[in-house]
């Protein structure tokens, strides 16, 4: 196979309306003049197999892979990257010149990407992590904390069974809370992460009690929508340095843009911008 004159990239989903990506990759490649094109792919579980089996074929050079199809796809990929196996899902393909599909998850790199940016005196071996929430995003988010040092997580989700099972796949770094007792573990975080929806916008609030949240916390959301949400904002008022969701979606894109289009994009305030605009 050759290399495309034009390549393609794209993110498949279903639906794929909502997906902010195509506003991004377009941004990068108009910004730095580069030739190719990044499209929204709207593709059912049923036709995820040949889809992929036709995509290089038509010049695509690689692909972003979204909900809900971030786990199915590793059955359809050649090889799987070590983070992409320990978050058990993929995010990010790349169709190589040999015909083969590699599948990479960047979920947790673009995570601490965005605390490394937002929170620059963060330091993982601060303290523990209080994780909230254990859901598909959570798992990214722990691989992540973790191989960048952190101590010690203390994991608190609603529904107690899927925390015990990351601590399960994760170890004994990974100790779990009750959901009712997350108030109280707070005094302990060096860095507090939001995985859960609570505060999204049409989601429930997150009621967990804020009281002991000290102001040498770092604090961050995996919600984006709205960009402050009550946890932040509460959190600043406390003193604490701040980290939104947004960057983490922008950041977790590099690697593939990087790879598919030859230059490795940057993430700034013009980034946030349009992406918001
Ligand atoms: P998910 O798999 O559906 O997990 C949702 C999590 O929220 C679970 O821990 C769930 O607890 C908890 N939750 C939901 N409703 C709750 C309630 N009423 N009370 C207590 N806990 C509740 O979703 P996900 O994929 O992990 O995504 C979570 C959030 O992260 C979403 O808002 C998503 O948009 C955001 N996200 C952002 C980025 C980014 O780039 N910034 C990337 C990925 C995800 P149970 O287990 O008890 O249900």
């Amino acid at each position: 196979m050759t290399l495309p004159s034009i390549p393609l990239a794209g993110v498949i989903g279903d639906p794929i309306a909502h997906s902010k990506s195509p506003k991004l990759h377009g941004h990068w490649l108009r910004k730095y003049g580069l030739t190719g094109h990044y499209v929204p792919l709207e593709v059912e579980a049923a036709d995820l197999r040949s889809v992929l089996k036709a995509m290089p074929r038509m010049g695509f050079v690689g692909a972003n892979v979204t909900l809900p199809h971030k786990e199915r796809v590793m059955e359809y990929v050649d090889q799987v990257t070590d983070r992409a196996t320990l978050i058990g899902a993929v995010n990010t393909l790349i169709f190589r010149n040999d015909g083969t599909i590699l599948g990479d998850n960047t979920d947790g790199y673009g995570f601490i990407e965005n605390l490394r940016q937002g929170a620059p005196d963060w330091e993982a071996s601060a303290g523990p992590a209080v994780v909230l929430g254990a859901g598909g995003a959570a798992r990214a988010i722990i691989a992540s904390l973790l191989d960048a040092g952190v101590p010690e997580i203390l994991l608190t989700n609603r529904t107690r069974v899927r925390a015990e099972k990351l601590r399960e796949d994760f170890g004994a770094r990974v100790s779990v809370v009750e959901w009712v007792q997350a108030g109280n573990i707070l005094e302990k975080a060096a860095t507090l992460v939001n995985t859960t929806s609570l505060g999204m916008t049409g989601k429930p609030e997150l009621r967990v009690p804020l009281d002991g949240l000290h102001s040498q916390t770092v604090v961050t959301d995996l919600v984006y929508t709205p960009m402050r949400t009550p946890l932040l904002e509460f959190a600043a008022e406390r003193g604490c340095v701040t980290v939104d969701g947004l960057g983490m979606l922008l950041h977790q894109a590099v690697p593939g843009f990087e790879r598919w289009f030859g230059r490795r994009p940057v993430v700034d305030d013009e980034t946030r911008q349009a992406i918001l605009s």
